[in-house]
């Protein structure tokens, strides 16, 4: 089904911008304009579907009491987008990377459906759900679980209470098991 896209901003949701039409995508990865273009990337502002606005609000509500709202980092992404952002992840940091990054099995944000999340404090401070620092594998479910220092507990404390709120809100994590990517399933 087409998605029935929507500005998130629109409806009181913080959303950043597209993250492969950034200076730092064209810096880091060598995404050009026309790029862009033929992936039909229009604007910068990130899109999702309209049947994700209550349950995203209703989320931010559940958080209220934690002083966090979510922040939504990217929404939509066309077919086309998937495969230049793959294209150039592989080129700059190999195959392996760019698999165990993008789904072009199932592609779950051409639907519209799928967000990822970062969690910020309530003045909009960006809470992190793991360090990038810590390298791809953190990015993971379970990664800091085999830790117990200090912020190796923060980052599972995050994680549970944002995983929590999101699947008791309709949403279930990706096939990757990534931190941040939910798929909404109402
Ligand atoms: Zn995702």
């Amino acid at each position: 089904m087409k998605p029935n896209l929507v500005d998130p901003k629109k409806h009181g949701i913080r959303a950043g911008i597209i993250w492969w039409a950034t200076d730092e995508a064209r810096e880091d990865y060598g995404v050009t304009a026309k790029d862009l273009e033929a992936a039909g990337v229009r604007s910068l502002n990130i899109l999702i579907d309209q049947s994700l606005v209550e349950p995203l609000r209703q989320i931010n509500q559940d958080l209220a009491s934690h002083q966090l709202e979510v922040e939504i980092d990217d929404g939509y992404r066309s077919k086309e987008l998937y495969e230049l952002a793959s294209r150039k992840v592989a080129e700059r940091k190999g195959d392996s990377v760019s698999k165990s990054l993008f789904n072009l099995t199932e592609m779950p944000h051409t639907t519209g459906k799928a967000v990822d999340i970062a969690l910020v404090s309530t003045e909009g401070t960006r809470v992190p759900l793991f360090d990038k620092e810590d390298g791809t594998e953190a990015s993971f479910l379970g990664y800091y679980e085999q830790f117990d220092d200090e912020k190796s507990r923060k980052f599972v404390y995050l994680q549970k209470l944002l995983g929590r709120i999101m699947i008791s809100n309709g949403f279930e994590y990706g096939s990757k098991g990534e931190v941040w990517h939910f798929n909404y399933v109402g």
